[in-house]
This record gives structure tokens, C-alpha cells and sequence, in this order.
């Protein structure tokens, strides 16, 4: 796979207007309530920074990093976590927000290890949603954009550490 060779999916505009749509529908459903989110490393970086920004209600923010053995391109199904979030979440309301549900190997795992912790609601906002490619069942609460197949990056998404950096979405042309 070449970053080379890209077009652009959606633009910085598009993701700003979405983004936007999404903390409105957030800041609403959890009116008078602290949220704390909690951002995958590293491909939600960008996503949680705009997000955030557009809510309007008081958040905490923590991370986490999985690590998934398979190639720079998709997961093998072995999920861990690299790091772990610092604070408790025990009775509290958490909101994942992660870049892009392909399988849904990664998220249904991770769901199930923070259901475990006892949380008072958890739900997940992802960035893309590539929903006709699940392995296992997993039904984001919040998307910003569903998308086909083919291999994304930028706005925090990478191939081999490339093109996180890029503001625009783009898909890789084969
Ligand atoms: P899942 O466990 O749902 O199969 O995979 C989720 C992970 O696969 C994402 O967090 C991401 O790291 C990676 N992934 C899946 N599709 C893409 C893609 O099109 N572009 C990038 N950059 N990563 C992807």
C-alpha cells in the first residue's frame, strides 16, 4: 500500500460539520450529567480533540492503547491492553470514542473488559463505521460516518505510522 496514492473521502469541512452534529447529539443526551471519555490511541486522537471541544457538558478524559497482533492493515482477533486508563470508572457515565469499527473484534473486547469495571452507562461514539465488514456483532451509539471497504487514512488514522497528519479523510487507491 502506497499514502501516495489517495483521494480524499471527506474534507476537513465535512468532518468539522459532522463532528459538530455528533457533541449536539451528545451534549443532549447527557444533559446535567460528567461524562468521562475515554480515546483509543492512537487512531482516536484527532476524533476525541474536535469532539470534546463541541460538547457542552463537563468531561474527564483518559486513554487507552490496545495492542492487536496482525499486520499494519487489519487485526489478527488477539486483542490486549498496552494501557490501561488511570481513573475509575465504577458508577460512572463513559463514552468510548474510537477512529474506525471494521470487525468489531476490537470493540466488542474492549466493551466487555470496561462493562466488567461496572461503569453507570457506557456507550461508543466512532469516527467511521465499517459496518458490512463485521466479524463479531457490535452496534456503535454514535457514528460519524458510515463507509465502505477499502483502507482509510488520516484525520488520526495511519498506515504503518503514515498520514495520521492529513486533516482530510482519504481512501488508498490500490
Ligand atoms: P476491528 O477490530 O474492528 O477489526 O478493527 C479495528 C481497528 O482496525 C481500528 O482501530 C484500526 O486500527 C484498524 N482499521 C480497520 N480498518 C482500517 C482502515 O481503513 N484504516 C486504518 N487506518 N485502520 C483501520
Amino acid at each position: 500500500m502506497d499514502i501516495m496514492k489517495r483521494e480524499i473521502i471527506f474534507t476537513k469541512q465535512q468532518i468539522d460539520e459532522r463532528v459538530r452534529e455528533l457533541a449536539a447529539c451528545i451534549s443532549l443526551d447527557y444533559e446535567g450529567r460528567e461524562l468521562i471519555v475515554i480515546g483509543i490511541l492512537k487512531g482516536a486522537f484527532m476524533f476525541l480533540a474536535d469532539i470534546v471541544r463541541y460538547l457542552r457538558i463537563p468531561c474527564r478524559i483518559d486513554f487507552m492503547w490496545l495492542s492487536s497482533y496482525g499486520t499494519s492493515s487489519s487485526s489478527s482477533g488477539k486483542i490486549a491492553i498496552k494501557k490501561d486508563i488511570e481513573m475509575s470508572i465504577a458508577g460512572k457515565d463513559v463514552l468510548v470514542v474510537e477512529d474506525i469499527v471494521d470487525t468489531g473484534i476490537t470493540m466488542s473486547f474492549l466493551m466487555d473488559r470496561l462493562r466488567q469495571r461496572q461503569p453507570r452507562s457506557l456507550k461508543t461514539c466512532v469516527f467511521l463505521d465499517k459496518y458490512e465488514r463485521r466479524k463479531v456483532p457490535f452496534k456503535a451509539d454514535y457514528v460519524g460516518f458510515p463507509i465502505d471497504d477499502g483502507f482509510v487514512v488520516g484525520y488520526g488514522l495511519d498506515f504503518d505510522e503514515q498520514g495520521r497528519s492529513l486533516p482530510d479523510l482519504c481512501r488508498i487507491i490500490e
